[in-house]
C-alpha cells in the first residue's frame, strides 16, 4: 500500500524555485519527519484532499482554527453573505463592535480588545503595551513556549523554531534578546529567582497556559495561580497567550478552565474561523494605554477586516451557542487517547500521552513530559517513522514531535475507530 504523491512532489519542486524552502511557514516542509510536503487542494468536515486526490483524516485542522471541521456551513455562509461590497474599508464597521462585544462576553480577562491580523501581531502588541503600561523593559517567557515570530519571543522558542533547530533565531539582536528572560515551564522557583535578580524591571510574564508548542504540556497544579500571585505582588502584567487554547479548551479558553484570570490575553486561530485574525485584550486600564486612547502605538491597515470579522463572528457565535460541543470534543478526544493507550499496552509500548480537552500529543519517550527538557527526551526518528506510517494510512498528523494535535467536532465515533485501527497498525509497524 503506497499513496501516490506525484503532483505534490512536482509542486514542491516548483515551489522551491520561488518560495524559501518551498513553503510559507517552516513546519509545513516536513523537515522534521523527512519526505516531501503534501499540497492540499480542498477540505470538508474531518477530511483533507491533496492535489493527487488522496483523502486524509485531519488531526491538525490548520494548526487549530478549524475546531468545527473544514468548510463549516455557517462560517462559509457568513463569508458569502458578507462578500458583496465589503472586502475592506479602512474605516470602523458595526461588525468590529459586535466582534469585540462577543469576545468580551466569552473571555473572562478581556474587558477591552484590539483586533489584529495574526497571533504574532497579538503577542508583539501585548508585550509593547505591557512595557508601556509598566515603564519596564524586561519580560519572562518559558522555554519551549512559542508566541509567534516577533523578535523578543524567538528565544528558547518552541514549535517550528525548535523543529528546525533554531530556538534562538539569527537576526534577533543581542539587545532585544537581553530583555527576554527564560525559565523552565512549570518551575515557579525559577521565576521567583529571575524576579529577585531583576527587581522592578520585569514588565510581563507571558506563557501558554497550556502549552501546545513543545507538544502538549499541561500546567502543573498551582503553577498558573502561583504566577498570578507573583505578578499581583510584583506589579508585573500576566499575559496568557491563548492563541491556541482560546475558544478551544472552553468558551473562555484555559483561563476559564483553570479559573485563573490574567491581566492580558492574546488570541488567534479559532477567532478568525480560518481567516487571518488575531486579537489582544485585557483590563480596561491597561488597554486604555493603546493609541488613540493612550500613548502606546499599534495599528493595522487591514485590522478588523469585514470578511475576516464575519468568519470569526460565525465561528465564535457557534461555539457560544453550543456549549455542549466542549463535552463532545472532550469525549471524542478521550476515545482517541484511551484507544491509543490501549493499543500501546497491547503492543508492550509505554510512550507518554498528554491531553487537555481536544488537544493531545503522543511523545515517543517513557518519561513524563512536563517541560521542554523532558519533551526533548523523545525519540524523534521514531516519531518521524510513526508520522509516515499514519500518513500512508490516510491520517494527517502534525509533522513534528513538538506540536500538539487538534481534534475537530467533525470527528465522529466511527472516524475515531478508523483512526485507532490505523494507529495500531502504525505502532506495530515500528517494532
Ligand atoms: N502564540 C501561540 C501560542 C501560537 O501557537 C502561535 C502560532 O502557532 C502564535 C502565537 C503565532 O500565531 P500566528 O502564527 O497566527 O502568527
Amino acid at each position: 500500500m503506497s499513496l501516490i504523491h506525484t503532483t505534490s512532489q512536482e509542486l514542491f519542486q516548483r515551489a522551491q524555485q520561488s518560495i524559501p524552502g518551498g513553503v510559507n511557514s517552516p513546519v509545513r516542509a516536513f523537515r522534521a519527519v523527512g519526505g516531501k510536503p503534501l499540497f492540499m487542494k480542498s477540505a470538508k468536515g474531518a477530511y483533507l484532499y491533496d492535489e493527487d486526490g488522496n483523502q486524509y483524516l485531519d488531526l491538525i485542522n490548520s494548526w487549530g482554527p478549524m475546531i468545527l471541521g473544514h468548510a463549516h456551513e455557517e462560517i462559509e455562509k457568513a463569508v458569502r453573505d458578507a462578500l458583496p461590497g465589503s472586502l475592506s474599508f479602512g474605516a470602523p464597521t458595526r461588525r468590529e463592535v459586535e466582534m469585540a462585544e462577543l469576545i468580551i462576553s466569552m473571555v473572562p480577562s478581556v474587558e477591552k480588545v484590539r483586533m489584529v491580523n495574526s497571533g504574532t501581531e497579538a503577542t508583539m502588541s501585548a508585550i509593547r503595551v505591557a512595557r508601556g503600561y509598566t515603564g519596564r523593559d524586561k519580560m519572562i517567557k518559558f522555554e519551549g513556549c512559542y508566541h509567534g515570530h516577533g523578535d523578543s519571543f524567538l528565544i528558547a522558542a518552541g514549535s517550528g523554531a525548535i523543529t528546525l533547530g533554531v530556538p534562538d533565531s539569527p537576526g534577533v539582536t543581542k539587545g532585544v534578546a537581553n530583555d527576554t528572560l527564560t525559565a523552565p515551564y512549570n518551575d515557579l522557583e525559577a521565576v521567583q529567582t529571575l524576579i529577585d535578580a531583576n527587581p522592578a524591571q520585569i514588565a510581563a510574564i507571558i506563557l501558554e497556559p497550556v502549552v501546545g508548542n513543545m507538544g502538549l504540556v499541561p500546567p502543573a497544579e498551582g503553577f498558573l495561580q502561583g504566577l498570578r500571585d507573583l505578578c499581583t505582588k510584583e506589579g508585573i502584567v500576566l499575559i496568557f497567550d491563548e492563541v491556541m487554547t482560546g475558544f478551544r479548551l472552553a468558551k473562555g479558553g484555559a483561563q476559564e478552565l483553570y479559573g485563573v484570570t490574567p491581566d492580558m490575553t492574546t488570541l488567534g486561530k479559532i477567532i478568525g474561523g480560518g481567516m487571518p485574525v488575531g486579537a489582544y485584550g485585557g483590563k480596561v486600564d491597561i488597554m486604555n494605554s493603546v493609541a488613540p486612547a493612550g500613548p502606546v502605538y499599534q495599528a493595522g491597515t487591514l485590522s478588523g477586516n469585514p470578511i475576516a470579522m464575519s468568519a470569526g463572528m460565525a465561528a465564535l457565535s457557534y461555539l457560544n451557542e453550543h456549549p455542549e460541543l466542549y463535552a463532545q470534543l472532550q469525549q471524542i478526544t478521550d476515545k482517541l487517547v484511551n484507544g491509543t493507550k490501549q493499543n500501546m499496552q497491547e503492543l508492550g509500548l509505554n510512550y507518554t500521552i498528554n491531553q487537555v480537552g481536544s488537544m493531545y500529543s503522543v511523545f515517543f519517550t517513557e518519561e513524563p513530559v512536563t517541560d521542554f527538557a523532558s519533551a526533548k527526551t523523545s525519540d524523534l526518528e521514531l516519531f518521524g517513522r510513526y508520522f509516515h506510517q499514519m500518513l500512508q494510512r490516510g491520517i494527517y498528523l502534525a509533522p513534528s514531535q513538538f506540536e500538539t494535535l487538534f481534534v475537530s467536532s467533525a470527528i465522529t465515533d466511527d472516524l475515531a475507530e478508523a483512526y485507532l485501527a490505523a494507529n495500531r497498525e502504525a505502532l506495530q509497524a515500528l517494532q
